[in-house]
């Protein structure tokens, strides 16, 4: 079952790509079918295999040689392989299904994010929907609690844009509503801290070294949603591990 889980990640990883690729482009994710962005090659059926393509085409696209991106496989892995953690940390149906939505969303999001500095209403205001809606049917959380989650992460990072005068984007709001229309307040403000302190620890070189001033505008949404998938898998061994050190 483990290896179905993890053949379902890899294709639901190559889809997850065409999505970072085509969405911010307004582009259609369906239409044209998956082609060579430079010859305009229509990728055969065995091309289209994740990762397994990657290495027999030796990374290359098969009509005009062109380097297809390292990226494109290491999506396609690192989603099989965080559908794998869902399936064995969730047993009941409901919250994985609900599980591998959330953790997709946060992969695309990331990767958008790095790419141009966006984050997509459709993906963060869409995907709050889907939370909302997945927790009148869950066990493990009330409706209450998803929306107090919206709430929480929402106004929190509303009242630090307001403080920050703009150091905080709107995207980054709408994006942490999400996160809590999944996991309800507690999770969600936790993982705000958690992505502010990677990001910290991420930026360090950079702000000891001068290279990265206090007024650099640094993308916060991957930092974020790093942290809120740690926190989805391991909130329990960090609230822990949070309590044995300092309190
Ligand atoms: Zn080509």
């Amino acid at each position: 079952m483990i290896f179905l889980i993890f053949i379902l990640g890899l294709i639901i990883g190559s889809f997850l790509n065409v999505v970072i690729y085509r969405l911010p482009e307004g582009k259609s994710i369906v239409d044209p079918p998956s082609h060579c962005p430079v010859c305009g090659h229509k990728l055969s059926p065995l091309e289209l295999i994740p990762v397994l393509s990657y290495i027999l085409l030796r990374g290359k696209c098969k009509s005009c040689g062109v380097d297809i991106s390292i990226r494109y496989p290491v999506i396609e892995l690192l989603t099989g392989i965080i559908f794998i953690i869902n399936y064995i940390y969730f047993s009941d149906l409901i919250i994985l299904t609900g599980g591998l939505i959330f953790s997709s969303l946060l992969i695309i999001l990331t990767m958008i994010d790095f790419d141009h500095q966006i984050l997509p209403d459709k993906l963060t205001l869409g995907g709050l929907g889907v939370g909302f809606i997945f927790s009148f049917f869950r066990s493990d959380i009330t409706v209450i609690y998803s929306l107090a989650g919206i709430l929480a992460a929402g106004g929190l990072l509303f009242l630090i844009a307001l403080l920050s005068k703009g150091g905080m984007g709107g995207g980054d709001i709408k994006m942490m509503a999400m996160v809590g229309s999944f996991t309800g307040p507690i999770i969600a403000v936790s993982s705000i801290f958690l992505g502010a302190m990677i990001a910290l620890i991420a930026h360090l070189p950079g702000l000891v070294s001068g290279k990265t001033g206090m007024k650099t505008k640094l993308p916060f949404g991957p930092f974020l949603a790093l942290g809120s998938l740690i926190l989805w898998f391991w909130s329990e061994e960090l609230f822990d591990l949070y309590i044995n050190l300092f309190i």
